[in-house]
This record gives C-alpha cells, structure tokens and sequence, in this order.
C-alpha cells in the first residue's frame, strides 16, 4: 500500500476527506495528522465573539470526516519534515514515513512580533485557543468599565473582530485598531476602505494607522513615539511560515512559505502537494485567503488520485480576483470584489448563507460546498 499522509485540517483537506468518504483512493492508506479533532472556520469566528453563532455551529468534525473516509486520525502536530527521508516527526515523538505527502497547515501567528507580545497579548491563532480565552476579555470588562481593548491588525480580520469585539462589549469596553503604517484593509480598494472606516467611526471605534512596537503592562509603544493606554491587547496580524519548514528541505518562496507551480506540488519535492496559507504559488502569486484554500480543493483530489494511479497531474490557475464578505458585528456586512464595493444587510445574509452552507455540507462528508467569502 502507497502511503499518503495529509497534514492539516484546512480548507482543502476538509473536502478531500468529504470526497474520500465516497471516492477512496485505491491502493493507498490515508493518513490526516491533526492537532485539533475540529477544524474552526476562521470565517465565522467573528460571528462566534459577537454572539451571532454558537461555538460549534463554526467548526468542521475532521474526526468524523476521517471516520466516515476511512482514514487513519493521528491527533498530533508535524514537528519536523525531511523532505528527502519522505519523513514527518510528530510533536508527541512519533514518526510517520509517507510516499506522498500533502500539507494544508495554515500559517503561524509569531508570537515575538512585537516585543512583549508573547507575555501580555491575547494571540487570534490559533482560532481554538483564541476562542477558548476570550470570555476571559469578557468577564475582565464586566468587572472593569471602561476597559482599553485594542486590535492591533488592519486586515480583513483585525477589522472583523474589532467589530464583533465592540458588539459583545457593547460599552463596556473602549475598543482601538492599531491599523499599522500600510493603514486599514490595505489590499481592497479605496471604495471599500472608505466604507470600512465610516462603520468604524460610527461603532465609536478609533483606528490609528502606526505600528505597535512594544506591548507593556497597560499600554502600547507606537512607532511613532506615542503610548497608547490597553488593557487587553489582541494581536491579529498576518501569518509566518510554521517554524517546522525551515529544516525541511522544501524550497521556499522568498516570503518564507512553500514554493509550489501549478499542479500544486512543491517545486522541489514532487512527493509533497501544499495548498493554502502554508503554500506560495511562484508561477502565479496571490492573497492568503481560505477562499483560495477552497477554490484549489478539487484540483488537489484530482492530482492526488493522479499521483496514486501513476497518471499526469492537471494544472491549477487560481481566481485574479476573489470576493470578499467582511462582517461588521451588527447585521451587515461589506462586500469586495476588485475595484467594487458594497454595505448591507443583504451582504450580511449572503455572507451567512455561504459560511453555513460550507460548514453544514460536511455534515454528511459528501458535499463539496461552494468557495466560501471573506
Ligand atoms: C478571524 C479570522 C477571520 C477570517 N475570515 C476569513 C474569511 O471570512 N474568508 C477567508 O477567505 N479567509 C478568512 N480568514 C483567513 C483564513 O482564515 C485563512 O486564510 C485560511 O484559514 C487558510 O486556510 P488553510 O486551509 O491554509 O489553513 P487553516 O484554515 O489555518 O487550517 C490549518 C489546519 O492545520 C492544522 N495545523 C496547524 N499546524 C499544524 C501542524 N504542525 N501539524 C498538523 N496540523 C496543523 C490547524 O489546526 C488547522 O486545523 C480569516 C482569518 C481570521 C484570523
């Protein structure tokens, strides 16, 4: 038996356990290494702080997937890889051989960032534990009105739980987005980050654009010089490369992440298939977003059932241009695409459906859903 091991529960992986449920792959044992026996779907985790969603109402049963796949479930996290051993090491010790590998890990939150981020902020990856501490925030500001909580991020996420921070708090709590020099939601355009700032404004959420430097006990050293007061400081910057690559052999695209081409193996090691955040597509650059973990979904089955059968792989072009769904907290949403933009209710509804839609599909284990939004 070929042996393929699959790392991470991510946005592809989840609907290659779906399809195997229904579509196992001949000849080969299947192996989903996972920290997690659930997967949060980053995309309802706003939802989640402000109330909208109930915890698991937000998270994909992998345990039940690899069950329903027939696929051995490993509940540990890689460690180490050497790409030319063909050989993962597990956090819990083991090792595990594999004759392909195909990784969907996400990226990691660094905790060294900002000096003093490690000891005093509360950290959005990963999700579980972010969800897990933040009725924490919640009871502090119950005890302490007036409590300083300031985002320090200005992505689509940073924007996102800004909000739904401010609607759990209500007025509670003071809530601050530390946007960063490149300032808010740099990437969409300048419709959409008009419309960003003026929800802003009007949830009484001040935006700075100045980088944090360093987090001390009750405040914020920006850039610039000043000190802004905080007592709860929650870091949702842009992932790194998971720390376990470095020694792995894998060539690496020059942001740090794994450098793969079209049929989405790595460009050194044709064995290992990557997708997702964990993965910088060299021929054809794009965002990290989940959408582009979902859109590159069924080209990862098809190559992967190509690789077992011995055949040629297909060739994957992802999307110039992606939608995004941003959630304001309250009932409404932005929409994004390209040069476009929009706020309502109605976005809100439509952001709603995509994301349930997604989640409830595998349910069963045998749906591909649609490619949910931002
Ligand atoms: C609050 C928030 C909201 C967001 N909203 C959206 C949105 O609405 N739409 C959108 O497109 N993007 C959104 N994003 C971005 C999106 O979360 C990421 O781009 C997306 O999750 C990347 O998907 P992935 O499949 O690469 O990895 P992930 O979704 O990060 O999944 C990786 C999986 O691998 C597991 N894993 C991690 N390390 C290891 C290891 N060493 N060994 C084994 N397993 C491991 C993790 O536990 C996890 O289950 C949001 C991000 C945040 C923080």
């Amino acid at each position: 038996m070929k042996q393929l091991v699959l790392a991470g529960g991510g946005h592809a992986h989840v609907q290659v356990l779906a399809v195997l449920a229904t579509q196992p792959l001949p000849g080969v044992e299947v192996t989903l290494v996972t920290p997690q026996p659930t997967q949060w779907y980053s995309g309802m985790v706003p939802g989640v702080i402000a109330g909208r969603y109930a915890p698991e109402e937000a998270q994909i049963d992998l345990a039940a997937l690899a069950r329903r796949a027939g696929v051995r479930l490993v509940l540990d996290a890689v460690s180490a890889l050497r790409a030319e051993a063909r050989q993962l090491r597990l956090a819990g010790g083991a090792e595990l051989a594999y004759d392909a590998l195909s990784l969907d890990t996400g990226g990691e939150m660094s905790r060294d960032l900002i000096d003093g981020a490690r000891d005093q902020a509360l950290f959005v990856r990963p999700l579980q534990r972010f969800v897990q501490l933040w009725p924490q925030v919640e009871s502090l500001a119950a005890r302490q009105p007036g409590l300083q909580v300031v985002l320090i991020g200005g992505g689509a996420a940073g924007f996102e739980l800004a909000l739904a921070m401010r609607r759990a708090l209500v007025a509670r709590a003071r809530v601050t987005l530390v946007a960063g020099n490149a300032g808010l939601l740099p990437g969409f355009s300048r419709g959409l980050r008009h419309r960003a700032l003026s929800v802003l404004k009007s949830r009484a959420i001040t935006v700075i654009t100045d980088d944090v430097v360093e987090i001390e006990p009750g405040q914020l050293r920006l850039s610039g010089g000043s000190r802004l007061p905080c007592d709860a400081p929650v870091v949702a910057l842009g992932v790194q490369p998971p720390s376990w690559l470095a020694e792995s052999g894998l060539r690496r695209a020059p942001d740090g992440f794994i450098a793969t081409g079209s049929t989405l193996q790595s460009v050194s090691h044709p064995n290992v298939f990557a997708v997702g955040d964990v993965a910088s597509r060299v021929d054809t650059p794009h965002p990290r977003s989940g959408v582009y973990a979902v859109r590159a979904a069924p080209m990862l089955i098809a190559n992967l059932r190509a690789w077992a059968a011995g055949r040629a792989l297909g060739a994957y072009r992802p999307q110039r241009i992606a939608l995004a769904l941003l959630s304001c907290g309250d009932g409404t949403a932005l929409a994004s695409w390209g040069p476009l933009s929009a706020h309502g209710a109605w976005v809100w509804r439509w952001k709603d459906r995509i994301d349930r839609t997604f989640v409830e599909s595998f349910g069963d284990g045998v749906q591909l859903a649609s490619s949910p939004a931002q």
